[in-house]
């Protein structure tokens, strides 16, 4: 079948703001095997939304929109979609409810203009929104199908993901199930070269995604019913879990973080952290999951020599001898977060963010990573290479290694 996607909203002709929407919907559709054939931006203007839907209409079967579907008056994309469709909008009970909740739960009075979000065309099919006030739908007509998503990305994912893809898959043939497996520490040419006889594959597809410095795989299948999908899908990830081993850090798992928040709670363990160049970060991502409290005694923000030395313990002459910059005083890091925290774990990073290197002669993105329980040391270097305008990566990157070096010791520790 045939797909376009159509984006509304004045800020991203403008260029404020970056079509994310169309980049997630995209890469969605094509895994579902609709080709996608146009992506259009229109502002909130009627005229020239009802144009662009017309032509839309002539060349695709499926028209997503994204945006507009607020409660403002330039907020147009449901009324002009209706229109062109020749559906009357009625109001829809429940739509109204929710919407009224969702005021009353932030102890504020809904705006009159909100109720026009609880206006739907007739006979659609409504897609609740679990994260903000304005519905999206599905409306179809002569063979054709118009689908309204909210704008703000978070919202339109989780609606799409929970139920504009089973309201899809029925056109797609049969039902789609899709899972990841998530590994760290490999690069993803390396993964799927290791994985090459699986990227050939029909049903299941295997397809490698990368990202600052993670690499995953999307194991897709499509069957009559979601249990044959799946049943279809369980041999290849157990043959990929299998293949990479340690370096996959989970199934259908969110995040690094999520895995170390859980590996951490499942025996009962603490950390305490020490954070130089990363400055919070490992912190900020652990604290990301609910139940963190029950694993993170502290985190250090030891940016200064001076506190490295006076909180954490961390000795002049290792910092004179080795440098700021090393595994040595990483590794006294970790000692000192171990002892000041009195957690099961002790982590310390230091390293260098860029975008310059130092007058030692270490490059940007270098850093030293260590883990003690006061007993057993563990440690890990990272080179990123890349200086510049990569700050912000390295941090990340940096972040990640730490917490997959948490992950690997408390595999053993099982
Ligand atoms: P709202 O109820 O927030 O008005 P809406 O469905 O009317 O939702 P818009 O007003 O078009 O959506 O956009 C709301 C916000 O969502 C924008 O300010 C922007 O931050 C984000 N957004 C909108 N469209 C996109 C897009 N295509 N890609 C990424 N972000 C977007
Ligand atoms: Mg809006």
């Amino acid at each position: 079948m045939k797909a376009e996607i159509l984006s509304v909203g004045t800020e991203l002709l403008l260029g404020d703001i970056v079509n994310t929407d169309a980049q997630f919907l995209a890469g969605e559709l094509a895994r579902l095997g609709f080709t996608v054939l146009y992506h259009s931006t229109v502002g909130d203007n009627e005229e020239r939304l009802t144009a662009l839907l017309e032509m839309a209409l002539l060349r695709s079967d499926i028209v997503l929109t994204t945006g507009g579907l607020g409660p403002t008056a330039d907020d147009l994309t449901k009324e002009v979609c209706a229109k062109a469709l020749g559906l009357p909008l009625v109001e829809d009970e429940e739509s109204m409810r929710r919407i009224e909740a969702c005021f009353r739960n932030r102890g504020s009075e809904m705006p009159e203009t909100n109720r026009k979000q609880a206006y739907l065309p007739q006979g659609c099919t409504i897609f609740r929104n679990n994260h903000g006030t304005a519905p999206g739908c599905a409306m179809e007509k002569a063979g054709k199908i118009i689908i309204n998503l909210p704008g703000p990305p978070r919202e339109l994912k989780a609606m799409f993901l929970e139920q504009v893809l089973p309201y899809l898959s029925r056109f797609a043939g049969g039902t789609i199930v899709s899972h990841t497996v998530r590994t760290f520490g490999i690069g993803e040419s390396a993964m799927a070269e290791r994985a090459a006889q699986f990227l050939k594959q029909e049903n299941p597809t295997v397809a490698p995604y990368a990202k600052d410095g993670e690499a995953l795989l999307r194991v897709t299948a499509k069957a009559d019913s979601p249990e044959e999908a799946d049943a279809l899908c369980k041999p290849t990830v157990d043959a990929l879990c299998a293949l990479y081993g340690d370096l996959v850090y989970g199934v259908d798992v969110d995040s690094l973080q999520q895995v170390v928040v859980q590996m951490l709670r499942e025996r009962g363990m603490k950390i305490g952290l020490a954070e130089s160049c990363t400055a919070g970060l490992i912190a900020k991502r652990i604290t990301e999951i609910p139940g963190s409290s029950e694993v993170l005694e502290c985190g250090i923000v030891s940016y200064s020599n001076r506190i490295k030395e006076k909180i954490l313990g961390v000795s002049p002459e290792t910092i004179e001898k080795y440098g700021v910059i090393s595994a040595e005083t990483a590794a006294e890091m970790a000692m000192g977060a171990w002892r000041v925290s009195g957690a099961d774990i002790g982590l310390g990073v230091t390293g260098l963010a860029g975008p310059d290197g130092d007058e030692r002669g270490n490059p940007a993105g270098l850093s030293f990573i260590a883990l003690t329980d006061g007993k057993h040391t563990l440690a890990r270097t990272v080179n990123t290479g890349r200086g510049g305008d990569n700050r912000e990566y390295n941090r990340f990157v940096t972040s990640s290694n730490a917490l997959d070096l948490i992950r690997l010791y408390l595999l053993d520790e099982k």
